[in-house]
């Protein structure tokens, strides 16, 4: 406590400068874009992993940090990720609602009652004030991913939905403009919010059939991948429907009877055979688009039976399969892709404090951008590829044995292969900064983005990286990026 304290003196005294110093917003868009234009576009989100997840994870699978492929990435910055407003549908009124203060962020006065417990049944005393200000006025997936996608800021719920309840264009349909094709690929439903959020339009990521209807219907998307079959569950094991709802994940009992009689503009696979087929280029195609549902109903192996690690689902593929066979559909066109690949189940780990699973979804995740980077390499390098690698906010603030004493108290290693000692401080999403690593034609832009400062990260052990930009930035830099209004048009 006694340390905490004196941090925290010299922290605010540099906290004070920064708030003086002005907020000038550099927004990335297609006129002011210079340079080359990257080939082929990849955003990888790790849903709702905070700081120390991505540490979590590094501690198991190397003992220490910066043995991540993203770790050699040249451009890492911080981002805000708040929403315009915490509705959960439009309010019609364009003011923003909520903030990220820094200051609030990392205070170390006495936090007051406790937040959350709705997941989890259980309490989780706001023990200094900075663990109570970044428990308030968190974004959902569907908020952020429309901010990722579309760039811009609006309601809770809101699938690429503006605050007054008009649909926006987002990152998919600006790259269809331009030729590209695009793909969506998540380890959750293919319908969930951030998938959906490149793939659909919807007033609310809840009318799950509504979404997937759009998807698979009309079909933006060259590819779509990840699970909600529901013709099994959780477990992998086949089972017979319980009703419509059973559907819902691919857009209802009609579209999912279309989708595997072959009237629809997809060729629909399922099996992990033909996954793996397909990310090694072996599987015959009859149709250019690919929908690919895994056997399994609500995450290929977050919500299976048992505890811990290990005795995962036989019948589904890793994400990193997933992405390979994403990335063989999408490559074949010669003016390039979009690919969103979100491992969504991190979030779901999150959630239910289940930090052995959270490790292990994390590190499926890390598979997946290693897979991904070895792609590019044999594809292009990073003067064609753009890859962004980040997620959507925080959760479960995950801090230190010892943080309900020690403020921000970071994880504690205990060495490859072993979980490290945490403290679950939380059970739903937060307002904190969050990382993002990239590489490629206007990764640099994000530096340039971020304009803002925040003093108090190395308080919790996030290094010397303080500057930071919004998540907004991001779709606006995807949008840009995928756009061709200044390719000429001869030839
Ligand atoms: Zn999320």
């Amino acid at each position: 406590m006694e340390l905490s304290r004196r941090r925290f003196a010299l922290l605010s005294s540099a906290a004070v400068a920064t708030l003086a110093a002005p907020a000038v917003i550099r927004v990335a868009s297609a006129a002011t874009w210079s340079g080359p234009r990257p080939k082929n576009v990849i955003l990888m989100i790790s849903d709702g992993a905070g700081y120390h997840t991505w540490n979590a994870a590094s501690y198991f699978e190397f003992g220490k940090l910066g043995e991540q492929v993203y770790d050699r990435f040249p451009v890492k910055t911080l981002m805000t990720t708040y929403p315009l407003n915490t509705s959960s549908k439009p309010t019609n009124d364009p003011t923003p609602r909520v903030s990220y203060d820094p200051m609030a962020a990392w205070s170390l006065a006495p936090g007051q009652g406790d937040l959350g417990g709705e997941i989890t049944k259980k309490k989780y005393p706001n023990y200094f004030a900075g663990y109570e200000y970044v428990k308030k006025n968190y974004t959902d997936s569907a908020a952020a991913g429309t901010a990722l996608a579309a760039g811009i800021k609006t309601y809770n719920n809101s699938i690429n939905f503006d605050n007054n309840g008009k649909p926006v264009k987002m990152v998919a349909e600006f790259a269809k403009a331009a030729g590209k094709s695009t793909g969506v690929v998540s380890s959750v439903q293919i319908s969930h919010a951030t998938p959906a959020a490149f793939a659909a339009h919807n007033i609310s990521r809840n009318n799950y059939a509504e979404i997937g209807r759009e998807m698979i219907e009309e079909g933006l998307c060259d590819v779509i991948m990840g699970a909600g079959h529901p013709m099994f569950d959780d477990d992998g094991m086949y089972r017979a429907p319980a009703g419509d709802k059973a559907f819902q994940y691919v857009g209802g009992p009609d579209t999912y009877f279309k989708a595997v009689t072959d009237r629809t503009t997809y060729q629909w696979i399922e099996t992990k055979a033909q996954f793996e087929r397909l990310a090694k280029g072996e599987l015959e195609l009859k149709k250019p688009k690919v929908l690919g549902v895994a056997q399994v109903h609500t995450t290929l192996q977050f919500n299976r039976s048992g505890q811990g690690m290990g005795k995962l689902v036989p019948n589904v593929p890793d994400l990193a399969t997933m992405s390979l066979a994403a990335l063989q559909v999408l490559a074949k066109n010669e003016r390039g892709f979009f690919l969103m690949i979100e491992g969504g189940a991190v979030d779901w780990a999150a959630h239910a404090n289940d930090t052995a699973r959270l490790v292990e979804e994390q590190i499926d995740f890390n598979r997946a951008v290693r897979a991904v980077v070895g792609w590019i390499e044999r594809n292009g390098g990073f003067a064609q590829n753009l890859l962004i690698v980040t997620t959507d906010h925080g959760n479960g603030m995950l801090y230190g044995p010892e943080s309900d004493r020690f403020a921000f108290q970071p994880i504690v290693n205990k060495g490859k292969g072993q979980l490290p000692e945490v403290t679950w401080h939380y059970d739903t999403h937060t307002n904190e900064l969050v990382p993002v690593w990239a590489a490629g034609p206007g990764a640099e832009q994000l530096v340039q983005l971020s304009t803002r400062e925040d003093p108090h990260t190395a308080l919790a052990g996030w290094g010397e990286q303080r500057r930071y930009h919004d998540i907004t930035d991001i779709g606006r830099l995807l949008i840009a990026a995928v756009s061709t209004e200044q390719r000429a048009s001869a030839n």
